[in-house]
């Protein structure tokens, strides 16, 4: 089995950086990218990061990005990475069932969608319930729909709703946004077709063959109100995606990727993006952490051949 200098897990704008890092660097990387799309293909127009004046779209910017990377020959397999372990020569990923093994690993396999583990949630998932506005909007041209968060993803999803919906309330546990103030000021502007519902707790998602409407309780009163609605969309985060490295290092409390800059608690694995970034979770920041694994990694190879431990 060939053995390459950095084996990348993931497939959004942490994992490309890596890639082109690395493969301008002749370290060969193989991109193991999985199936989900990344978070930035499922956006719109981004429009803070930089070099773009009049904004990017999200799918655009991830997909250039790959090409760049290729150019300076860095591989790619669609395959979802099912678990990593150290070996004499450095680690070994199965993913799809087949083993490829690197000297170094980049770990960029972001974060998913949230769920509210709520009845009806898994019910209705792909039949009026939603993860993502900017998918799937357009369905509903002159419907009603609710959108349930307060930090900018909410915010995000509202606005695109804005585009075709006929009404759209947001549902928030808090009576407070968290999201940043020019998103909120741009939803606050959107009054005539935006409404807000706050201290509200969404209980159950209701239908029958498809979603008709959100059961809430009121978080002073503990009033329960059913809002009726053709669509619910769920934007209150995410979770990231490292079930496959539990055991092999270190999680926090939260299943993000504890770090130390980009390196983890394994020697020879760095990790980057949202799957070790609770905090920042940017696009911009995400390529920079791949940057930084990458630059790590190759350091770490550099090591290995001074040492006389490149095998
Ligand atoms: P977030 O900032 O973590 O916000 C999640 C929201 O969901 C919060 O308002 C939270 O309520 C709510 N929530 C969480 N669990 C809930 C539950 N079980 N029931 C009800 N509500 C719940 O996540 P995000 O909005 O996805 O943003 C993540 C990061 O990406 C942020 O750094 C954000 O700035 C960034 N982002 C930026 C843009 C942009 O700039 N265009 C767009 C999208 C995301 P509480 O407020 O009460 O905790």
């Amino acid at each position: 089995m060939e053995v390459r200098d950095v084996l990348i897990v993931g497939g959004g704008i942490s994992a490309h950086t890596a890639a082109l890092y690395t493969a301008r660097a002749s370290m060969k990387p193989l991109v193991l990218s999985g199936f989900e799309p990344d978070q930035l293909s499922l956006t719109t127009l981004v429009e803070n990061f930089p070099g773009f004046p009049d904004g990017i779209m999200g799918p655009e910017l991830v997909e250039n990005a790959k090409k760049q990377a290729r150019r300076f020959g860095a591989e790619y397999v669609q395959e979802v990475a099912e678990s990593v372990k150290k070996t004499p020569n450095g680690f070994e990923v199965v993913a799809g069932g087949k083993t490829f093994a690197g000297r170094t690993l980049i770990i960029s396999t972001g974060a998913s969608a949230r769920m509210l583990n709520i009845p009806g949630e898994k019910e209705f998932l792909g039949r009026g319930l939603s993860t993502c506005a900017t998918c799937d909007a357009a369905l509903y041209k002159n419907k009603i729909a609710i959108v349930i968060g307060g930090g900018d993803s909410a915010m995000e999803e509202s606005l695109a709703l804005y585009k075709f919906a006929s009404k759209i309330t947001l549902v928030h546990r808090r009576n407070a946004f968290r999201a940043s103030k020019i998103m909120q000021d741009r939803v606050r502007s959107l009054k005539d077709r935006i409404s807000v519902v706050w201290n509200a707790i969404p209980v159950e998602v209701q239908g029958q063959k498809f979603v008709t409407g959100l059961k809430v309780k009121d978080a002073g009163t503990g009033k329960e109100t059913v809002l009726s609605a053709d669509g619910v969309f769920l934007a209150i985060g995410h979770n990231p995606n490292t079930g496959f490295l539990k055991g092999f290092l270190d999680l926090d409390a939260n299943g993000y990727v504890k770090v130390q800059g980009v390196k983890t608690s394994v020697p020879g694995v760095f990790a980057a993006g949202d799957v070790m970034d609770p905090v920042y979770r940017q696009a911009v920041t995400s390529a920079g952490t791949g940057c930084m694994a990458a630059l790590e990694a190759e350091k770490f190879i550099e090591h290995l051949k001074a040492a006389g431990q490149y095998a």
